[in-house]
């Protein structure tokens, strides 16, 4: 293939809206590079919620952002993402876990996001099959929801080859070529050399390994996540909101006829303690089907975002602890950004990963679920 101005490594979410942003800006000769199909890593196996509902002003900034692409998503790229702006339900019954939802609900509507605190009474209403005897209180934002992830990969896809871009399925790559401190080329598994000064590195889970081929350090590690889909919802109306028990962090929303949940622990046996405490009417709604996938931690459960500081042409953005899909928007524009060299809109210095390596430069995320 002849030389290209910049190469994106891995199709996911954060690949797919990098490519639809660089495209957008006018940037086209471009090639993305996904090792097997697009949105087969973690964004197929993510419940696709969206929420403004975070600890830490840029994400909170980042969200919204996104949340209003997502929004326009059909208007823009011409996909349905069957995005449900139903709200997010965060259930608290921790001292610890009210005094921080509390400052983060603070945060949020300094943002203009429009959460509040509602009792566990108020909690009850909007959910009427949840045990709330043992909340202590609970925050709700009606403008989160949940989507498609695989249908906003595809979207952006599109979008972006209408603009000129090329994506190659099934092309792993094996090294990425640097010399004098600066990108020269990527090395397919085939053993195809593509020349390029630019690459940025969206592989999910698989960035430590490519990055570390161009001696980057990209600190972030697989945690293993289960979803389990039940064939009926045990009464549960149509437009209940995503709803987490924050303590256990057991989640659930509509999917289909059914449900969709979920939680930290990766067997139905664990899962179903916190599941059916919280939510007694999920024993009687049938297991029909499982799928599990990765987290994709950093250190300190934010993402890492920006420009190699040690490897010139060198970009990256992964380790976003569990809501890389919500956020890919955004953080898909800004990388467009940093590689036509426009303005950030926001600036995302601090996501940079050198911060690892500094004195007090770790920023926690404290709403992972
Ligand atoms: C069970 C579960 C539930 C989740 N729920 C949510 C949620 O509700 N909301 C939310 O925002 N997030 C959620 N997430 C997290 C979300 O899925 C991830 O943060 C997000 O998908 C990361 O996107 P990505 O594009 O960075 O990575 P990925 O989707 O993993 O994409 C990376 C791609 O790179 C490719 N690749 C890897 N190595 C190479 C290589 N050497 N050459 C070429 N290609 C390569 C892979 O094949 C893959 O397709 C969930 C995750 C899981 C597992």
């Amino acid at each position: 293939m002849a030389a290209v101005d910049a190469v994106i490594v891995g199709g996911g979410c954060v690949g797919a809206s990098v490519a639809y942003h660089l495209a957008e800006a006018g940037y086209a000769d471009i090639v993305l590079l996904e090792a097997d199909t697009l949105a087969s890593g973690s964004t197929s196996k993510a419940a696709g919620g969206i929420r403004l509902q975070h600890g830490d002003a840029l994400n909170v900034r980042l969200a919204q952002r996104s949340l209003a692409e997502l929004m326009d998503f059909e208007q823009l790229t011409g996909a349905e993402i069957s995005f449900r702006q139903v709200g997010y339900l965060f259930l608290l019954s921790s001292p610890s876990d009210l005094a921080m939802f509390g400052q983060s609900v603070a945060l949020q509507q300094s943002l203009g996001v429009p959460v509040r605190t509602l009792s566990p009474e108020q909690a009850g209403e909007l959910v009427p099959q949840l045990r709330t005897e043992d909340l202590l209180g609970a925050t709700f934002c009606p403008s989160d929801g949940y989507a498609t992830p695989e249908a906003v990969v595809q979207g952006y896809a599109a979008a972006a080859r209408r603009r000129g871009v090329v994506i190659r399925q099934g092309e792993r790559v094996r090294r990425i070529v640097t010399e004098h401190g600066r990108v020269q080329a990527v090395e397919t598994e085939r053993g195809e050399r593509i020349a390029t000064s630019t690459v940025i590195c969206t592989a999910g889970t698989g960035s430590r390994a490519i990055a570390a081929t161009a001696e980057v350090d990209l600190p972030v590690s697989p945690e293993r996540r289960r979803l389990f889909f039940t064939s009926h919802s045990g009464g549960i109306a149509d437009d209940v909101p995503l709803t987490i028990d924050f303590a256990t962090g057991f989640y659930f929303h509509r999917e289909g006829p059914g449900l969709v949940f979920g939680g930290r622990e990766v067997t139905a046996e664990d899962l179903m303690t916190p599941a059916t405490h919280r939510l007694p009417v999920i024993v009687d709604a049938p297991l029909t089907s499982t799928w599990h996938g990765d987290y994709d931690m950093s250190p300190d459960h934010n993402a890492m975002v920006g420009r190699s500081a040690h490897l010139e042409g060198f970009y990256y953005a992964t380790g976003f602890s569990g809501h890389g899909f919500q956020l890919s928007p955004a953080v898909g524009e800004h990388l467009a950004e940093l590689v036509t060299g426009r303005q950030p809109s926001i600036d995302l210095t601090p996501f940079r990963v050198e911060r690892f390596a500094e004195v007090g430069g770790s920023r926690v995320e404290p709403i992972v679920v």
